[in-house]
């Protein structure tokens, strides 16, 4: 067994639509970045790529290639298994939390884990999803941003 460990960060700005584990979100403002910029997706991808040693999400999708503009990160932790699995890796289970001053995240959190459960193709049961608001603190309490953090547990297929 292996384990690896993601963060990420994405500012917040008006006039972008909130993407958060796979689930558009109505606020009003969204995540800034070069795909959908959904924070808790990219912390589980890189957590899953940390754990095989593959590198990161960076390093795997480049921010400078047009094929990944406005891209559905979905779509990217899907490859992200792919690689995995190429490796000879499955999933044990995932835990993450979401850092998020508003809107409220718990009565997403369902939809969220159904979302990447499809798109890791895994049971609910392997994916944890947590919310905290950091107490009006710091970048993500005064809604400049959020932050996810995750880890993830894999298994070689077969003994190495
Ligand atoms: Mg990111």
């Amino acid at each position: 067994m292996r384990v690896g460990f993601g963060y990420d960060v994405h500012q917040l700005v008006e006039g972008r639509k909130l993407f958060l584990g796979g689930v558009e979100i109505p606020h009003t403002m969204g995540l800034l970045g070069h795909s959908d910029a959904d924070v808790l997706i990219h912390a589980v991808c890189d957590a899953l790529l940390g754990a095989a040693n593959l590198g990161d999400i960076g390093h795997l999708f480049p921010d400078t290639d047009d094929a990944y503009k406005g891209i559905d990160s979905k779509i990217l932790l899907s490859k992200v298994m792919d690689a995995l699995t190429e490796a000879g890796y499955r999933l044990g289970n995932i835990d993450c939390t979401l850092c998020a001053q508003r809107p409220k995240i718990a009565p997403h959190i369902p939809a969220m884990r159904k979302a990447m459960a499809e798109a890791m193709r895994c049971d609910e049961n392997a994916i944890s999803i947590k919310a905290t608001t950091t107490e009006h603190l710091g970048f993500v309490g005064k809604e400049e941003g959020m932050s996810a953090y995750a880890v993830a547990l894999i298994e070689a297929i077969a003994p190495c």
